[in-house]
């Protein structure tokens, strides 16, 4: 768990050593706080949105101790965090019969073909039947990378001709889970971002062929954030979930950043879930994404 808790360090280290300086509750420590936020990734609209609710529940409770704050501080979180969803699904939301399919969209660099290295081979260890859809046909070696994780992970894979039809390598894909009975496709994307209308009806096509086949298909559509681009990552995010049914987020690279207050910005800005966390390059370095376990890891 090194990769989380040196993003923890960040931000928990700049929120402890801003509570090592705790003296009382006056409006300097709600200034302090919420400049400590805004350094922290965490948006200026949900640090304000977090002090004005810790200045209300400070009252209330009549918190004065460095304890009792950092309580009310972390209870905040959680419950801001929560408050922000419209979908509460943890974990992968799989398919009730038939092969569960798992879009990844993002801009590239981004971790798509890496985090779908990563899950596969977890799936894989939990005894299921993989295959990968090598849909990124536009990055020069995107199909070759994704190519090296399958025979890493020891999973199938479906790949097109380099700048093809990406909704070809779709159809393959699916026709092939579907016929031999895979429990999990990954579909890798292009993340074309120059051109909005582009990228939108190449997702639609995608999906429409995905829905033909399997009709609930897709029944998960990942977006691959890096955690390292800050607010960049914020921008991205909004142009891909107007193109498309955005179910869940992947945030990549905590380990990579000081700032793992990009989490709750997202959570706040784009109200959709953060699935899961990547904290390295390696094949282990992903994890499910837990609020409340995020947030206590802060204050350790
Ligand atoms: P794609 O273009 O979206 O498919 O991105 P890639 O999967 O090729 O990843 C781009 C780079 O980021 C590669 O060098 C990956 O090894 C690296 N990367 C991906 N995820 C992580 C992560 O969680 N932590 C770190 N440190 N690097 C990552």
């Amino acid at each position: 768990d090194a990769g989380l808790s040196k993003s923890r360090n960040g931000f928990g280290a700049r929120l402890n050593k801003f509570l090592a300086n705790f003296r009382h509750v006056d409006e300097d420590f709600f200034e302090d706080l919420e400049d400590m936020m805004i350094e922290s990734d965490v948006g200026y609209d949900m640090a304000m949105k977090l002090s004005d609710s810790l200045r209300e529940e400070v009252k209330l409770q009549n918190a004065k101790s460095k304890q009792d704050v950092s309580n009310v501080i972390i209870q905040k979180m959680v419950e801001l965090y929560d408050e922000a969803g419209e979908n509460e699904q943890t974990g992968i939301n799989f398919a009730k019969s038939g092969p569960t399919v798992i879009m990844f969209v993002g801009v590239n660099g981004a971790g798509k073909t890496t985090t779908i290295g990563k899950m596969a081979a977890r799936f894989k260890k939990q005894g299921k039947k993989v295959l990968l859809a090598a849909a990124d046909t536009f990055r020069a070696g995107a199909t070759e990378q994704l190519d090296v994780w399958a025979k890493r992970d020891g999973v199938d894979i479906v790949t097109g001709p380099e700048n093809g039809d990406p909704a070809a390598v779709v159809f393959d894909g699916v026709k092939k889970a579907k016929e031999e009975d895979y429990d999990i496709l990954f579909v890798d994307t292009a993340g074309r971002l120059q051109n909005k209308v582009n990228l939108m009806n190449e997702l639609a096509k995608m999906k429409r062929i995905l829905t033909r086949e399997i009709p609930d298909a897709p029944h998960e559509v990942l977006l691959v954030l890096d955690a390292t681009t800050g607010q960049n990552a914020l921008n991205q995010a909004k142009l891909f979930k107007e193109s498309t049914d955005v179910t869940g987020i992947v945030l990549t690279k905590l380990d990579g950043t000081a700032r793992g207050g990009i989490v709750l910005a997202i959570r706040n800005e784009l109200h959709l879930p953060v699935k899961f966390v990547g904290l390295g390059e390696k094949v282990d370095d992903l994890q499910e994404f837990n609020a409340s376990e995020f947030v206590y890891g802060l204050f350790k």
